[in-house]
């Protein structure tokens, strides 16, 4: 009988959130980028570091980063919160507007970390289902809000794992239903067609999250940010832990925004390899949902969906299996790669599939 201690109850016996790590040669189950960050990048932050006081504590408000974002965006800089990864970003938020006796919305299936951090924080969680389609039902969203009245709103856009985004009559409709905060959680909005950014009001309810661990190249960096009224932004401040951003991180992300158009053009190379893609997959023993991010979810038809994942990685190739996942079952995600990387998935699903 051990004498540790006991976590508290609401913890339960909950799972962190894990991606199966194996051992392959082509990985494509964490929606990374397939490529570098650029060479001159490197070099910049290379040169920071070698004459940066290390001794001191960092820019405790990330003043210059921050406002490098703010001017790429066009906002001000007081409309900017920086943190490590947007998970940290969604875990102040959960610290800031959820809490014990207050509740946040999700729409599943959608990004797992929404309600997990939630729990985390005491934070109750109410959950409405998406269509078949995995769209929007905003009749059964409108239901759920006047219900529950959550403190967060979580929408994904696009959404992880199922692909679909957002559009403007739908956040907006959304923020009508609800006096609480709305976060449309855009870790991949830069692959998508439009973005909630330009909706971003101080005197709305709004906060957009992005990161710097896809489209920039530097998941290792844990570097995410949100875009949002500057009164939520001084709230934020408040709950983020002292120094939470390294002076490296902060050097880091700041020097990327001066590689926007390589950024671009990794972006471009991307959803043109998600359409080959997309149009390889629609085959009739697969179903394949539309995507705008940097992954596709699809589902084999006459095969399990962990069977063709195991047949997978015996190829080496390496899917998210989200087939166990409820509203998801039989399904697979696969994050796209390099050109040669999708060559490899794509060879190792006809054979599997054959
Ligand atoms: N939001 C969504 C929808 C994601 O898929 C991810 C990454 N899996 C994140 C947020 C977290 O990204 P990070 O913490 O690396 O910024």
């Amino acid at each position: 009988m051990s004498h540790l201690p006991q976590p508290r109850d609401e913890l339960g016996l909950r799972e962190g959130y894990h991606s199966a790590q194996v051992d392959v040669e082509v990985r494509l189950n964490t929606n990374e980028s397939p490529f570098p960050p650029p060479a001159e990048w490197r070099k910049a932050l290379l040169a920071e570091i070698a004459v940066m006081d290390l001794h001191r504590y960092p820019d405790r408000g990330a003043t210059a980063l921050r406002e490098a974002l703010a001017r790429w965006h066009g906002v001000r800089p007081d409309q900017v919160f920086c943190a490590n990864g947007s998970n940290e970003v969604i875990q102040c938020l959960c610290l800031a507007y959820g809490g014990a006796g207050r509740r946040a919305a999700t729409f599943e299936p959608t990004y797992a970390l929404h309600s997990h951090i939630a729990h985390l924080t005491g934070t109750g969680v109410v959950a409405a289902d998406r269509r078949d389609d995995f769209s929007l039902d905003l009749n059964l969203v409108a239901d759920l809000l006047a219900r529950e009245q959550p403190a967060i709103t979580f929408l994904c856009s696009p959404n992880n794992p199922t692909g679909g985004a957002e559009d403007a009559p739908t956040v907006m409709r959304v923020l009508e239903e609800t006096s609480g905060l709305v976060v449309v959680d855009e870790a991949y909005g830069q692959f998508a067609d439009w973005s909630a950014l330009d909706l971003v009001d101080d005197d709305r309810p709004l906060v957009v999250t992005r990161t710097y661990s896809k489209t920039w190249s530097l998941a290792a960096l844990r570097l995410g940010y949100l875009i949002g009224p500057a009164p939520v932004v001084t709230v934020l401040e408040r709950v983020a832990l002292p120094y939470h951003l390294d002076a490296i991180q902060q050097a880091a992300g700041r020097l990327a925004l001066d590689h926007v158009e390589d950024m671009e053009r990794r972006v471009a190379t991307i959803v043109a390899e998600r359409r080959r893609l997309s149009t390889a997959l629609d085959r009739p023993d697969v179903t394949v949902w539309p995507s705008q991010a940097n992954f596709v979810l699809f589902r084999p038809e006459r095969r399990k969906g962990s069977e063709v994942w195991q047949g997978l990685v015996d190829r080496s190739v390496l899917v998210r299996d989200t087939s166990s996942w409820p509203g998801l079952e039989g399904c697979l995600r696969v994050t796209v790669g390099t050109a040669g990387e999708n060559d490899r998935f794509l060879a190792a699903l006809d054979e599997v599939l054959a």
